[in-house]
């Protein structure tokens, strides 16, 4: 059989809640000409997923949208055999078809994966959409100079810590910004910032302008609220601001956008520092930076100048839990359910 998860209804609260999702043993699909069937092993947990759900693109009924990691268990295809390894977008299930006839959601592609190059689950984070987010918002729309002061919130999270990690690349002086004292700890010890603050502190603001005693050139934007509010003072002039992400809007039942609401409150600072702001859909970078991307990520964990923190849950039957707790900031490092064997992790 083929568990699943589908959309049971349209959201109605701010965030996830129980009865929003429905499991189902349902029967597995057969494979057509042109069509391989994959075994699901990672699904991915992404904010947007509940933009999608929330705005009525994913519609009652479906199977719940997500990145997968999966290996291919039979094949009518001629580029894939039994036992490859896929990026593809499974959803939230232990099935899935790929190939001619299938509607792909969006802009990345089912593609096939190599083990031998880095684990397969780094297709869904910092070999995948979110290691290009953090490149594409990053590199290409801030162009960050050696020695400018850079700040990533949620800097513990997917995309945050690639963020992190480019800006100590490329020279800069780096502050993340996070929850708990063992995110803001990871983030020195490992990740290499300059300096970590929490946004918990109570006095949030003032530890924040001291760990930026020069003010900030770059501000790489995940979340929105208090942490932007505290951020957009220090913003230098000619500051460069990415719009990557506003994940304590996304739960607002107000009504408002939140893009718009986000753009009112910095509006006076952008003005009086001449900043420059990028929105930022990772959609717009996959044609022309991807290849790139991929060729330098490669290289930067070869060398072992990225490192990365996956938080992987288990089980399907735990996958909206997961998510909600995601949503709610209890995921450290890139949010991962595993539902299938990975042999590269536990010999299966
Ligand atoms: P993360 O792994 O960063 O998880 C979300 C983190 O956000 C939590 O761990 C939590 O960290 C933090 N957080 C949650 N709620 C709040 C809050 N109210 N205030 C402050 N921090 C909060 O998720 P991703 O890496 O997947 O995504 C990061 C951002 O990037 C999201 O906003 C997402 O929408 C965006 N994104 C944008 C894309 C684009 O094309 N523009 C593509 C992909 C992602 P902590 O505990 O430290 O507070």
């Amino acid at each position: 059989m083929n568990t699943t998860w589908r959309l049971a209804r349209r959201p109605l609260e701010g965030w996830p809640s129980e009865g929003d999702f429905h499991l189902a043993d349902e029967r597995i699909p057969d494979v057509s000409e042109n069509q391989f069937l994959t075994q699901t092993i990672y699904i991915s947990l992404d904010p947007y997923q509940w933009g999608r759900r929330r705005s009525g693109t994913e519609r009652v009924g479906d199977v719940c949208h997500s990145r997968t990691v999966s290996r291919v268990v039979q094949s009518r295809h001629p580029d894939y055999r039994e036992g490859d390894f896929v990026f593809n977008t499974n959803g939230w299930c232990e099935f899935g078809l790929s190939g001619e006839g299938i509607d792909e959601f969006g802009y990345m592609h089912t593609r096939k994966l190599d083990p031998s190059v880095a684990p397969i689950s780094t297709a869904l984070g910092v070999l995948g959409m979110l290691g290009l987010t953090a490149y594409s918002g990053l590199v290409t729309q801030c162009k960050p100079n050696p020695g400018e002061t850079v700040v990533v919130s949620a800097a513990s999270g997917g995309v945050g810590q690639v963020a992190c990690q480019l800006a100590s690349i490329y020279g800069c002086r780096t502050v993340g910004i996070a929850s708990t004292k063992e995110k803001c700890d990871f983030l020195k010890d490992e990740i290499g910032v300059d300096e970590s603050v929490s946004h918990l502190d109570g006095s949030f603001e003032d530890s924040l302008k001291r760990a930026c005693p020069d003010g900030v050139d770059v501000y790489f934007e995940n979340v929105g609220g208090k942490v932007y509010e505290a951020v957009l003072p220090l913003l230098n002039g000619g500051a460069r601001v990415t719009q990557c992400g506003m994940i304590s809007y996304y739960g607002d039942t107000s009504g408002a956008d939140p893009a718009e609401r986000w753009y009112a409150i910095g509006r006076r600072h952008f003005e009086r520092a001449n900043v420059s702001i990028f929105p930022l859909f990772v959609g717009n970078y996959v044609d022309a930076h991807q290849d790139e991307f991929l060729e330098k990520m490669k290289q930067w964990l070869t060398d072992g100048k990225m490192v990365y923190k996956e938080h992987i849950w288990e089980g399907i039957e735990i996958v909206p839990q997961a998510f909600a707790e995601m949503l709610r900031g209890r995921n450290f490092g890139k949010s991962l359910v595993r539902i299938g064997d990975d042999p590269a992790r536990n010999g299966g």
